[in-house]
């Protein structure tokens, strides 16, 4: 079997995967590999797949499949996987971490002391006790975020269309309901035809003024536009971010310029640990592949 490593992964798969057959990370061999590793770098569209006539098996390691065509995949016989269990803790860490780092002001505390000043009186902190954190989307990820959140002594509400019950949130059906109590609203939802751009300025004008957003689920399910122009006008006081309408720092520029954000280059799933979790189920898939 070759199989072609096409992002990063933990450093000690490559060895790990010897005993399934060859493992390049040649991009330049697409053609030859049978199996493809992905994460969120690589696009497997027509292009990809047209270029890679012997495939037969896509990993996703993580948990979107939304840079695979896994319809035009199916048609060419390739079975395509991710690895949905593994994430969750990871990307809900971050999602405090950034949550925090908002209201803590963390990174711009830490620019300043660095810079030699000793800006005490600036830095205005808020706190997650007793505030309304609403999830958008409470699947994996949102649980675990969930059940942090409620640590923190934070009111947990979650908008979730396709769930009737939650352990943890308590899941508010009426969208514009959940909207109006939010004072955070952190975003877990996929990205699909019903979530593109579905956090947007009609959504801003039903909620709180001085609401906060941290988004670790997709760049595109957010109008980016209308968060800068929210930021600007102080209807949101802060946007935490990781993820992108693309995974390069051209696609950064729009949310660089605005104000009170905090952002990251999509880490939510990199964490040491994730990663070999991600390496231990990607073997095992690859072990039940017939
Ligand atoms: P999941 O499928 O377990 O949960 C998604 C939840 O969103 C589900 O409960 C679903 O019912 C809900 N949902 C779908 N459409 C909705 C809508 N219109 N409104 C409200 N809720 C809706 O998935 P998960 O493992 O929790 O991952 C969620 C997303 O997080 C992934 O699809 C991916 O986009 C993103 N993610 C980001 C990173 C990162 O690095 N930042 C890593 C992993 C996953």
């Amino acid at each position: 079997m070759k199989i072609l490593i096409c992002d990063a992964f933990d450093a000690g798969l490559p060895a790990k995967l010897e005993k399934f057959g060859e493992v390049f990370d040649d991009m330049g061999r697409l053609a030859e590999a049978e199996v493809a590793l992905i994460r969120s770098k690589t696009t497997a569209n027509q292009e990809f797949i047209d270029k890679a006539p012997n495939l037969k098996l896509i990993i996703r390691g993580g948990v979107g499949i939304d840079n695979i065509d896994v319809e035009y995949a199916k048609s060419k016989g390739i079975t395509v996987h991710n690895t949905p269990a593994a994430s969750s803790p990871a990307v809900a860490e971050l999602a405090m971490a950034l949550m925090l780092g908002l209201i803590n002001h963390v990174p711009a505390a830490d620019n300043s002391v660095k810079a030699g000043k000793w800006e005490k009186k600036s830095f205005k902190r808020t706190e997650l006790l007793g505030k309304t954190l609403g999830l958008l989307g409470v699947g994996r990820i949102g649980s675990e975020v969930a059940k942090r959140a409620a640590a923190f002594g934070m009111d947990v509400i979650a908008y979730d269309p396709y769930l009737t019950t939650h352990e943890i949130a308590t899941l508010v059906t009426d969208l514009d309901e959940f909207l109006g109590k939010v004072d955070f609203m952190s975003i877990h939802t996929p990205l699909t035809d019903e979530t593109k751009a579905m956090v947007n300025k009609n959504m801003f004008a039903k909620m709180k003024d001085g609401v906060r957003i941290v988004n670790t689920g997709r760049g595109k399910v957010v109008n980016e536009e209308d968060i800068v122009e929210a930021l600007k006008s102080g209807k949101l006081a802060g946007y935490a971010n990781d993820v992108w309408y693309k995974d390069d720092a051209d696609h950064t520029a729009t949310l660089r310029e605005a104000p009170n954000t905090v952002l990251a280059p999509h880490i939510g799933a990199s964490s040491k640990e994730n990663l070999l979790r991600i390496g231990e189920i990607i073997i095992d898939i690859i072990s039940d592949f017939k």
